[in-house]
């Protein structure tokens, strides 16, 4: 009797069944025995079974095994490969190894390895440290790994020590870099600072004065922690830019001690949720002229930079000069001439209260 065959879950006994059928019958009778056999065929089975060759019954079985094993064989070879990979507490004793993170650890050499066989971890203990611990038995052996042990803990706890020592003296020198830029002190302080801290901390704690030498305080790191601080800051702005509903600006131009014009802009925008911003979004120099034309094209390329879309510029504060206020050539000018050009509605109030 075959029975019939849907997929997966009876293949098994159809296979079986029809083994039996086949061995059982004589050799002219298998034709029609595989028609019969065709006949059982239904759902998943018939459609795997759809436009092949199932004349003979060796082809037919492999293509039923073909598409109905695989799955079953790979996940039972996965939990036989598990089985295998797991940690036995014996092998510290036989070959000083621990787990460790996931891995199989040394406690000789500190050496580890991956794949969690007995096979590796012995023949790593009998190639390396067989010779010189094969005689240590007993309590001896027990003493000499409760002593790997504690080694290794107190290595581990120097590591992690020495991080959080090392991280903390580089928040420091952020922390110090920052104090400078707010306060408007030059980078070359720092060195100045250092020494008085170093000074300090003889005075009080003498015991500390290598943590404090530690910290990176010199010129150059000032300058670095400085621009990463101030790239920081920039790119918070731009990421909050595109949630700005409207914003206004104000621009300040004034020339510094070498004779090179600097130009301040600064943002205040609001979003959706009502809240407000309010940065220094960029600072150009502009060497030679200052006309409106030069700050309104410098005033574009920042734009462009933050993403800030002319569209939704607002209002418009100067510091007043005539190359800012100017109706036809001054940059307010300039930028209405745009904003008119390009169809936006105009609503853009002037002040010149930054005097
Ligand atoms: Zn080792």
């Amino acid at each position: 009797m075959i029975p019939t065959c849907t997929g997966e879950r009876d293949v098994y006994q159809f296979i079986k069944a029809c083994d039996l059928a086949c061995s059982a019958v004589e050799k002219d009778d298998l034709p029609i025995l595989m028609k019969f056999d065709n006949t059982k065929l239904f759902d998943q089975a018939l459609n795997v079974c759809l436009y092949r060759d199932m004349s003979d019954w060796e082809g037919m079985k492999l293509i039923l095994l073909d598409a109905f094993e695989p799955q079953r064989l790979t996940s039972s070879l996965q939990i036989a490969l598990n089985s295998h990979c797991i940690f036995k507490e014996d092998w510290t004793e036989l070959f000083f190894f621990i787990e460790h993170g996931g891995k199989l650890l040394c406690l000789i050499c500190n050496k580890t390895i991956t794949v969690m066989k007995e096979y590796n971890v012995r023949r790593h203990y009998d190639n390396e440290h067989k010779a010189k611990f094969e005689n240590l038995t007993g309590e001896l052996r027990q003493n000499k790994i409760k002593h790997f042990l504690t080694s290794l803990s107190s290595q581990q706890n120097i590591f992690k020590s020495q991080n959080t020592r090392n991280e903390a003296s580089v928040r420091a020198s952020y922390v110090v870099a920052e104090m400078l830029a707010k306060n408007n002190r030059p980078f070359t302080d720092i060195e100045f600072f250092k020494k008085c801290m170093l000074a300090v901390t003889n005075e009080v704690c003498p015991e500390k004065i290598k943590l404090f030498g530690e910290i990176s305080l010199s010129t150059r790191t000032c300058v670095r922690r400085t621009e990463e601080l101030g790239n920081n800051l920039f790119s918070q702005l731009k990421d909050i830019i595109p949630s700005l509903d409207c914003f206004s600006i104000a621009i300040d131009e004034s020339t510094d001690i070498s004779d090179t014009a600097q130009l301040l802009i600064f943002i205040r925008g609001i979003d959706k949720e009502f809240n407000i911003y309010e940065e220094l979004a960029d600072m150009c120099s502009i060497k030679g002229t200052t006309t409106g034309e030069d700050i309104f094209k410098n005033i574009e390329n920042s734009f462009e930079k933050l993403g800030l879309l002319l569209k939704k510029l607002i209002s418009i504060t100067t510091d007043g000069g005539k190359n800012m206020s100017g109706i036809h050539k001054g940059f307010v000018g300039r930028i209405k001439t745009k904003m008119i050009d390009n169809k936006f509605e105009i609503y853009v109030p002037i002040s010149d209260v930054l005097k």
